[in-house]
């Protein structure tokens, strides 16, 4: 367990005392996986509701949606 893998780019990442983005390669790594996550949190709330930041003005029907 001596050596670790970046997540993101899968290349050897350094030990925590001389990496501070442990356990990422790099702190561009370490970026790129806190974007995912910010991604996926604005995904989180809603089936669709998040996606439409335009209020659809053609009449849907949600019922399909729902069981
Ligand atoms: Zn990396």
């Amino acid at each position: 367990m001596s050596t670790a893998k970046c997540p993101i780019c899968g290349r050897t990442a350094a030990p925590r005392p001389a990496n501070r983005a442990f356990p990422f390669c790099s702190d561009r790594c370490k970026l790129i996986d806190l974007g995912k996550w910010l991604g996926e949190e604005y995904r989180i709330p809603g089936p669709r509701a998040g996606d439409g930041s335009e209020a659809p003005e053609r009449p849907v029907d949600r019922e399909e949606d729902e069981p």
